[in-house]
């Protein structure tokens, strides 16, 4: 298509579907999104996402059986309750929650443990199903949109970490958490609207006050930069709190629930310990101290033998000091702790390569692949294609790898470059 009727038909796409009425305010506003778009953005995005902020938190699947009931309550009552709403709890240390278009919402447990109550629970939740319902991120995207149509080819938002990196990806959980940054009046409209749906399913507003109140706080804390991710997109304010205030004194009362919540954390609290002891792991990763991070991991693994992972942290420590063979075996244990989660197979296919089990490696990083496209996995398949003597194979691979930058991108680009001339 010509540059002419790419931008007509960008124009007829605004108009066709251009002046729509937010669902929540009643506004009028631009969207080149129709409802069903933005429920199919949401859901291709939400299955990345989670897979590139640790996975779905699995030690306790009670958890997010809990969450998503509290979640859908509230999603019932909102603006926009015919949705396709779903709630995750997510397996990551960092504070923060985010939603994406169509009702897709995480919460990270390193939330939910700063949280007291099932109303200060409501009020995340509640806030989260405002940016969605009314269409925040989808209107962020849609600038997105409008500034590089096309640049969302499937797989250029999932690039992960090139190989010399790819050690450190366990500490990238932390640090990778998905920053939507809402502008101010967006915030003061969720927390508004998310305060409204608290009171229709019958909670206490007052926690909406209190959550306000514990951010503002940790804020001021040296913790500030463990929460950047949580106050990047969500900043708090004293504003904040009044205005919640204010909402809450005008719908005093409400449940809650604080037992049936403290019973719901119980596993996550008494999991604290395994936790910390694994992010001071990595943390000495970071600095290069991989003998003290492996004993911190340990450490870890003995509190809670049954997160996946930690045992992708010990298998990409053993992988530095390359010992594959154990590395490889932890990878393995992770997969079979979390199924569902890339990592450990991914981890367990290049240990699989390099040890020249080519039919082994090559299952293992195509279903890492199928949890999430990664350059570094699609790389790696390239070159077992190659020696297999697919050509077509290895180009197809290489060429999904070469779209990133790095060292990844440049391996594949040669890899290209060879296959064109030969
Ligand atoms: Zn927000």
């Amino acid at each position: 298509m010509n540059s002419v009727s790419r931008c007509l038909t960008l124009f007829l796409v605004v108009l066709a579907t251009g002046c729509s009425v937010n669902p929540v305010t009643g506004n009028k506003e631009l969207s080149l999104m129709s409802a069903e778009q933005e429920v199919m953005q949401g859901e291709k995005l939400y299955d990345d996402y989670q897979q590139q902020q640790g996975g779905k938190y699995v030690v306790d699947p009670e958890l997010t059986f809990y969450v998503n009931g509290v979640g859908q309550k509230l999603a019932r009552v909102s603006d926009r309750p015919d949705l396709p709403y779903e709630f995750v709890v997510l397996n990551n240390s960092v504070p923060n929650a985010w939603a994406l278009p169509g009702g897709k919402i995480a919460i990270n447990r390193g939330l939910i443990t700063l949280l007291e109550d099932e109303a200060q629970l409501a009020a995340v939740l509640g806030h989260e199903i405002v940016h969605a319902a009314a269409r925040h991120s989808a209107r962020q995207m849609t600038r997105a949109t409008l500034l590089n149509v096309g640049l969302m080819a499937a797989g250029l938002a999932a690039q992960s970490t090139d190989y010399g990196d790819w050690i450190m990806a366990g500490a990238g959980v932390g640090a990778n958490a998905w920053q939507a940054h809402y502008g101010r009046d967006q915030e003061l409209e969720a927390d508004k609207f998310g305060v409204q749906y608290m009171v229709e399913a019958g909670y206490d507003p007052q926690g909406a006050v209190e959550l306000q109140e514990t951010f503002v706080k940790l804020s001021e804390s040296q913790q500030r930069g463990f929460m950047e991710n949580l106050f990047a997109s969500h900043p708090p304010s004293a504003a904040r709190v009044e205005r919640n205030r204010e909402l809450a004194a005008a719908n005093p009362g409400g449940t809650r629930n604080k037992n049936a919540f403290q019973s719901a954390i119980r596993q996550l609290k008494r999991d604290e310990a395994a936790y910390k002891s694994h992010e001071q792991a990595l943390a000495a990763a970071q600095k290069n101290d991989f003998a003290g991070a492996l004993s911190l991991t340990e450490k870890a693994i003995q509190q809670q033998p049954k997160e996946g992972l930690f045992f992708v942290t010990k298998g990409q420590l053993k992988m530095a000091q390359k010992d594959d063979a154990a590395a490889l075996q932890a990878f393995q244990q992770a997969s079979k702790l979390n199924p569902e989660y890339y990592l450990g197979y991914l981890g367990a296919g290049l240990m699989q390569k390099n040890a020249g089990q080519n039919s082994a490696a090559s299952q293992s990083l195509k279903t890492s692949m199928k949890l999430l496209e990664t350059p570094i996995a699609a790389y790696h398949l390239g070159e077992i294609a190659l020696a297999s003597g697919d050509r077509n194979a290895a180009r197809s691979y290489f060429e999904f790898a070469a779209q990133g930058s790095g060292e990844i991108a440049e391996a594949a680009k040669a890899q290209l470059n060879k296959l064109a001339q030969g």
